[in-house]
């Protein structure tokens, strides 16, 4: 659709009713520059915590239906107060739930994926001059169920919606300016990145930037959707993510450190072939995203394998490591929680072997050890001590001049 714009305010953006009247005005302020406008909202503040707090006050396994219908109330709270006070202030709007904007999306309760978005709905509303505020974060699947999509997964929806309507421009609005070469939180001069590539996000996203959904981006990149991430408080520009990007001389885009993992080791498995499609087989059936994975030879014929999965999948993980270990007869399976993972992101990771050697030398005067580590055309990670993870990450900062 000509002149669509779709923005997506998080929770901390319509925390109370003040920040919702504000984010109201915003919206009629692009309105009013002429183009149609889509809103994707988020529940106020920390409902969502709290409501999977509440189920799990009452039972250690909440049954995954009700609990979807149950996170799902937490947008729709903030999509009709949004409504309202855009009506209030003269404007015609109106809210949709994920169902009632056909948005379809798989079975897997709490994990769900978008399969289609029926946008009849959608569209009939945008051409009677309203404005559309959509509940992020849900849909239905094919039985009607409410589903949902995630922790975070108010960005998917944003995104998913301005691929399916073929919007101009997504715009993330949050409580920080944008994308910044390290968390300015644990970094304090860390600098605003102007523009980045769908792979070179996707990489900070996935690796622990915790400003954007990482299967948002994936599905940005896919769609070629161009991504604005803003704060909702300031008129500021903020961080264009696209598909290509000003190239600058830089080597090094950005650094991150992800404390949300958990690392597995099976040691001694039998070291034959098969035996690792059989261990990531089952955890892949499990739905279990494994990460990095290290195999190293511990004496003849057997082998240790270590992998590391995020932490809230930690203990299905251990169930399944320990369920293959016996099958095999491995000899133990150990876990850790205290590790976390540090890289660097750029294009210019792979061309440039300074930056390996660099990375690897701060670490060592740090005198931090490595327990894992990993590669690609565009990120250096490693796994290291939870404990050392933010003094590292700082240090990397300096080092590299950012
Ligand atoms: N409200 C949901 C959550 O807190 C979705 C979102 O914020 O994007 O995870
Ligand atoms: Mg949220």
């Amino acid at each position: 659709m000509k002149d669509l714009i779709v923005q997506k305010y998080g929770g901390s953006s319509v925390g109370d009713i003040e920040k919702i009247q504000n984010v109201a005005k915003r919206i009629i302020k692009t309105k009013k520059s002429g183009k149609n406008v889509v809103v994707v909202v988020s529940a106020m503040g920390n409902t969502t915590d709290e409501l999977i707090k509440m189920a799990y006050s009452i039972s250690d396994r909440p049954i995954e239906r009700e609990l979807d219908a149950l996170l799902s109330t937490g947008e729709q709270i903030s999509i009709s107060l949004l409504a309202i006070a855009i009506e209030n202030m003269g404007h015609e709007v109106i809210s949709l739930t994920g169902a009632q904007c056909g948005i379809i999306t798989s079975n897997k309760h709490f994990k769900a994926r978008i399969n289609e978005i029926n946008t009849q709905r959608l569209e009939s509303e945008l051409s009677q001059g309203k404005i559309v505020i959509v509940a992020g974060f849900q849909g239905i699947n094919k039985e009607n169920d409410i589903t949902t999509l995630g922790r975070g997964g108010s960005d998917t929806t944003a995104v998913a919606l301005a691929a399916a309507l073929k919007a101009e421009l997504c715009q993330i609005f949050t409580d920080v300016e944008g994308v910044y070469t390290a968390d300015p939180r644990i970094v304090p001069d860390a600098k605003l990145i102007s523009e980045i590539s769908y792979d070179e996000i996707l990489e900070l996203a996935s690796l622990g930037v915790k400003v954007l959904h990482p299967r948002a981006v994936e599905l940005a990149g896919n769609h070629k959707v161009p991504i604005e991430v803003r704060s909702s408080f300031t008129e500021n520009k903020g961080t264009l993510i696209k598909e290509e990007v000003k190239m600058e001389k830089v080597l090094i885009r950005g650094i991150s450190l992800d404390e949300n993992i958990g690392k597995i080791s099976v040691l001694e498995v039998p070291d034959k072939p098969g035996i690792a499609f059989k261990l990531f087989s089952s955890l892949a059936e499990a739905d279990i995203h494994v990460d990095m994975i290290v195999q190293n030879v511990n004496r003849q014929s057997v082998n240790d394998i270590t992998f590391t999965v995020a932490l809230d999948e930690l203990q299905d993980a251990i169930e399944v490591a320990q369920k293959f270990a016996f099958e095999v007869d491995a000899q133990k399976v150990l876990y850790d929680r205290g590790v976390s993972k540090l890289s660097v992101v750029g294009s210019g990771v792979v061309a440039n072997a300074e930056v390996a050697s660099k990375f690897f030398e701060t670490l060592f005067q740090l005198g931090i050890n490595i327990q894992m580590i990993s590669t690609s055309e565009i990120k250096i990670s490693c796994i290291i001590d939870k404990d050392r993870g933010k003094e590292a990450m700082k240090f990397m900062h300096q080092k590299f001049n950012m």
